[in-house]
């Protein structure tokens, strides 16, 4: 997600309405805090139960708070005006670029990184990073080949047994490269054979995987991280 960088031309940041006189904003402060709002560049990230961290175009960071409709910025703590930061952040939910105020904070399970997850998500809970769901395509980074999500267990890859062999999914010999604590992802190979009776799936048959041996495929390459 890039944010568009044309700035207003008097470079405007938050000193400008630290020194504007006190008492309630014109129509026109009103206006500038839109514009603002829609055209600074600000960095907003979600850290969980409705809190968002906004790093602003002047270098600050400041904390918003959408369920107590607060900001930690001068404009908010003084002045008591709705500013640009809690304006950027509903803007950014309402865009679904960030994630919605009722997400709660949590841990990945793949890697150890903070993760948002809806309140009562079922295990395991995914970073941005790692999350994957039943229908994603992803790429197997061993073979390269392009297979099906059909679930996302909360199981580690060393407690799930591989069926008809006496090893488990971090055992096997092509997954020694990924944590034994990854959960254990099964997806299938998505060919289909054409019959005089139609389309049908080659194999329904499921393979298990450390989920970080998977990579999920984009939608349009590159566009994300
Ligand atoms: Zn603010
Ligand atoms: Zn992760």
């Amino acid at each position: 997600m890039t944010h568009t960088r044309n700035t207003p031309a008097s470079g405007a940041d938050e000193f400008d309405d630290r020194t504007a006189p006190p008492g309630p904003p014109s129509e026109r402060d009103l206006d500038q805090r839109s514009l603002r709002a829609r055209t600074e560049a600000m960095d907003v990230m979600g850290i969980g139960s409705g809190q968002y961290r906004v790093h602003s175009e002047s270098g600050n960071d400041y904390l918003v708070d959408v369920n107590d409709r607060r900001c930690t910025c001068p404009d908010h703590a003084i002045r008591g005006v709705r500013c640009k930061h809690l304006r950027r952040v509903a803007m950014e939910i309402t865009a679904g670029s960030v994630a919605p105020p009722s997400y709660v904070a949590s841990t990945c399970a793949s890697c150890g990184d903070f993760a948002l997850v809806p309140p009562g998500a079922s295990e395991p809970h995914l970073c941005e990073r790692h999350r994957l769901a039943v229908g994603d395509r992803v790429r197997d980074r061993e073979t390269g080949d392009v297979i099906v999500v059909v679930a996302v267990s909360p199981r580690r890859a060393d407690e799930v047994t591989i069926p008809g062999r006496n090893v488990t999914v971090a055992g096997y010999e092509t997954n020694a490269a990924y944590p034994a604590s990854d959960p254990v992802v099964a997806a299938v190979y998505p060919s289909v054979r054409v019959t005089r009776e139609g389309a049908r799936p080659e194999s329904l048959r499921a393979y298990s995987f450390p989920l970080s041996r998977l990579e999920r495929v984009r939608e349009r390459d590159g566009a994300r991280r």
